[in-house]
């Protein structure tokens, strides 16, 4: 089957991405494939699709390996934003504002300029059920603390970043990125919980209004044989028998209202589809926090995008909280979240 123009531009550009080499073949395309990238394919090293050759088609399960492959990494962008000034005083305003600390004092020991990165992830989300749903969300957090930015996605464009091409980039974008990216991951699961909130709802209204009717379905009908049990024309083994009929009403209607809930059961599927690195000057505050007698240090970061102090992370469970309470933990102090400290 002769290739579509599509198909072949696609393959060409999988192919010479993962370093191998993509040649016309009269209607069909010539694929010299490195060892890897054929192997994750199913394909010998050199292949020949469309016309005379292996058939790339829409639905193909070579396709979908080749989409795969395409999209297993998710692309990102380095950038930096370059703040066209940064607070200088007003932190403890700022700080009242920001935080809260229950069982402590806060007191500001001095700033300093800094440089802190951001991770931007847009994930890409499809619920599945008697519906489908799709869309986009997109979440902040500091790449250090995994501390999730509220606001940062809506106002990071209005600071013109710098975009830098790969080889361009300058060094100041920390190698690992695990922490922030599940943190990242996380916060996109709760954003997309809100962003399908209405239909979950739907569903679940949906659900409760068949599993209703179901149950009155059942009942009506248990009813209107019940009352036919004592007809004079019923015979004894008649009778039994709707009696048995009647009998496995409520079975089959827990039956119905099972498959229901299969029905109407929502599988959501989240994959992240592009995420871009910010870089950017910040002011680090630190501070001294007393908790009684007890003293330790703190250091927050204020953020030029959202002038706003970033939120600290739970030192026990690693959730981004404004609300630190103090917890002694032998001669240490703990900052935790208000649950974490209950
Ligand atoms: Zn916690």
């Amino acid at each position: 089957m002769a290739l579509t123009e599509e198909l072949r531009q696609f393959s060409v550009r999988l192919a010479e991405h993962y370093g191998g080499v993509a040649e016309a073949a009269a209607a069909g395309l010539r694929l010299l494939l490195p060892p890897d990238l054929a192997r994750i394919l199913e394909l010998p090293e050199e292949v020949l699709i469309g016309q005379g050759g292996l058939d790339l088609i829409y639905g193909s399960p070579l396709l979908d390996r080749m989409v795969h492959q395409a999209t297993a990494r998710t692309p990102v962008v380095l950038a930096q934003i370059a703040p066209p000034y940064l607070k200088r005083a007003g932190f403890d305003q700022v700080l009242a504002r920001d935080f809260s600390f229950p069982n402590a004092r806060v007191q500001i020991t001095g700033t300093a300029e800094a440089r802190t990165n951001y991770l931007v992830l847009s994930t890409h989300y499809a619920a599945l059920s008697d519906e489908r749903k799709e869309g986009l969300v997109e979440v902040a957090v500091q790449e250090r603390s995994g501390a999730h930015i509220d606001g940062f996605c809506a106002q990071w464009p209005r600071f013109y970043p710098q975009f830098f091409a790969p080889e361009e980039a300058p060094p100041h974008f920390p190698g690992d990125l695990k922490r922030a990216a599940r943190a990242a991951m996380e916060q996109a699961q709760i954003a997309t919980r809100e962003a399908l909130a209405d239909f979950l709802g739907s569903m679940d209204r949906r659900l409760h209004r068949d599993v209703r009717n179901t149950r009155e379905y059942y009942a009506a009908l248990g009813a209107e044989m019940a009352a036919g049990l004592d007809h004079p024309n019923l015979s004894e083994p008649q009778r039994r028998d709707r009696q048995a009929k009647i009998d496995l009403l409520p079975e089959e209607a827990e039956r119905k209202i099972d498959d229901l809930k299969q029905k109407y059961q929502v599988r959501v599927v989240l994959r992240p589809a592009g995420a871009i690195r910010f870089l950017t000057s910040v002011v680090q505050v630190m501070a001294s926090f007393q908790h009684r007698k007890w003293k330790r240090d703190l250091s927050l970061t204020w953020n030029p995008v959202t002038q706003a102090l970033d939120p600290l992370v739970c030192e026990s469970c690693e959730a981004g909280t404004r609300t630190l309470l103090a917890r002694m933990e032998r001669d240490r102090i703990q900052i935790l979240c208000p649950p974490c400290a209950a």
